[in-house]
């Protein structure tokens, strides 16, 4: 799912990626081809023209931060923008998986069309409650239409080892689902995977039968599944059963043969259902729980850039790194200010990782790698330091051998390792002055996008 949109996004990207400095115009430029990508994933143009309106607000007020490049940035602004309109993001509700939590036994009621994947997404939900949440599974089918569909769920439920409610011909959907919580409360099983009749079209009676078992059976969760292939229709029918009998769930299948992926990004905007569930496949285990930001991370393919902002924005203090860019340029860069970065560096993660992020640090970060700053050896540093007098730290090359051997012993370290430490400095030091220089070009002049 998602290639296509996933490729034309980077290629937007790219050419953003290589300026500098980004003008409104570039901007503009940039999101009317975004919006050409999201109409040709086959997004519905008003939730198009929604999501570019909304990255072009963001990114106008955008506060730039210091150590990533505008377009950087904006990269970051249209994930988070597809994360919510996936239904993740801020007021993220978490809603997403199979929802059990609900006195037994618990009714999954399951709605959609004929053919969107229904009767196999009931069979993986089985399986996925009994292997992984080890719940007793009564799976019962309601169509009384296609006998065949019946004689499919009982077939699924052996597959899955779990239990399927007795055929018997004659009853109709409502007197069937009333069976089969009766006998889930009997027989205590957990969860009933009510499976309903699909027709190949919305129609009403349909739609009566459906409601109605949803009014008696009163189900902890309404699962619509829908076929990711049907793009747009998806969303229709969505639409439709959503004012009609009214969902909790959404479960997309097809997922592992749609290239377009736009009726996913349309779906929570449309029908205000979070997607819980994606079928990637025919087998009964294929199904993933669905996460608004791993697929938007699937989409734009940038995930790096966007973990990047995102540590960089949260734990970066501004005033600090003015300071400390301050005192780089004018080579008052002390051990002082080396114990500080040593704390700002633990709270991003290991730094060679963070360097890797960055598009053509390469070279840069094979050095921190031989240097190997790793998280322990921070810490050791750290204590190396607070063992040395303010006055140590602000003129380092006064450390001759006996100071060297008192510092050692006082931080429980060696004179080695303070050595390596003052080789350290010297070279972070002098990797900070690149660095600086570095960030400054990647920064827009002049403020806001
Ligand atoms: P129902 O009529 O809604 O119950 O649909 P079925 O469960 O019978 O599915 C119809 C067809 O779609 C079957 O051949 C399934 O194997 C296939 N199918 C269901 N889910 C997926 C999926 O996620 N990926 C793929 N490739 N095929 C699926």
């Amino acid at each position: 799912m998602f290639e296509a949109l996933s490729g034309r996004l980077s290629g937007v990207f790219d050419r953003l990626r290589r300026r500098g400095a980004l003008s409104e115009a570039d901007v503009n430029e940039a999101l009317r081809e975004v919006r050409v990508a999201l109409l040709e994933a086959d997004v519905a143009l008003p939730v198009a023209r929604d999501l570019i309106n909304k990255v072009r607000e963001r990114a106008v007020g955008v506060e730039i931060i210091r150590s990533v490049s505008p377009a950087q940035q904006v990269v970051k602004i249209v994930n988070d923008v597809l994360v919510e309109a996936l239904g993740g993001g801020e007021g993220d509700d978490g809603q997403r998986g199979i929802d059990t939590n609900a006195p037994a036994p618990v009714a999954i009621l399951m709605v959609g069309l004929q053919g969107s994947g229904k009767t196999t997404t009931s069979g993986k939900i089985a399986l996925r409650l009994r292997t992984r949440d080890r719940k007793k599974v009564l799976l019962a089918s309601l169509d009384v239409h296609r006998p065949a569909a019946q004689l499919q769920l009982e077939t699924l439920a052996k597959q899955a080892e779990v239990g399927s409610l007795p055929i018997i011909a004659g009853q109709g959907p409502l007197e069937i689902a009333a069976r089969a919580m009766e006998t889930a409360r009997r027989e205590l099983y957990d969860v009933v995977v009510l499976d309903t009749a699909g027709r190949l079209a919305i129609d009403e009676a349909l739609m009566a039968e459906v409601a109605s078992v949803k009014t008696m059976v009163k189900p902890h969760q309404t699962l619509l599944v829908v076929d990711a292939m049907t793009g747009q229709d998806a969303v229709n029918t969505a639409r439709a059963f959503q004012e009609v009998v009214g969902v909790n769930g959404i479960a997309m299948t097809r997922v592992d043969g749609d290239a377009r992926g736009g009726a996913a990004l349309s779906m929570r905007a449309v029908t205000g259902a979070p997607i819980r569930l994606l079928g990637a496949g025919e087998k009964l285990d294929a199904l993933e729980d669905f996460h608004p930001d791993r697929i938007a991370g699937r989409i734009l393919g940038m995930g790096d850039i966007v973990s990047l902002v995102e540590r960089a924005s949260e734990t970066i203090d501004r005033d600090e790194a003015e300071k400390l860019a301050n005192k780089m340029s004018k080579g008052q860069f002390d051990l002082e200010d080396y114990a500080s970065q040593l704390k700002q560096i633990g709270k991003m993660g290991s730094i060679s990782g963070i360097l890797g992020m960055l598009p053509g640090i390469g070279k840069m970060k094979a050095q921190i790698e031989n240097a190997n700053l790793d998280q322990s050896i921070l810490k050791r540093q750290a204590a190396i330091i607070s063992s040395m007098t303010v006055a140590e730290r602000r003129k380092p090359e006064i450390l001759k051998a006996s100071r060297k051997r008192r510092i050692a012993a006082g931080s429980g370290t060696s004179v080695q390792e303070v050595n390596r430490l003052l080789k350290q400095f010297d070279d972070m030091s002098a990797m900070m002055k690149r660095m600086s220089k570095l960030g400054q070009k990647g920064l827009m002049r002049g403020g806001g996008l």
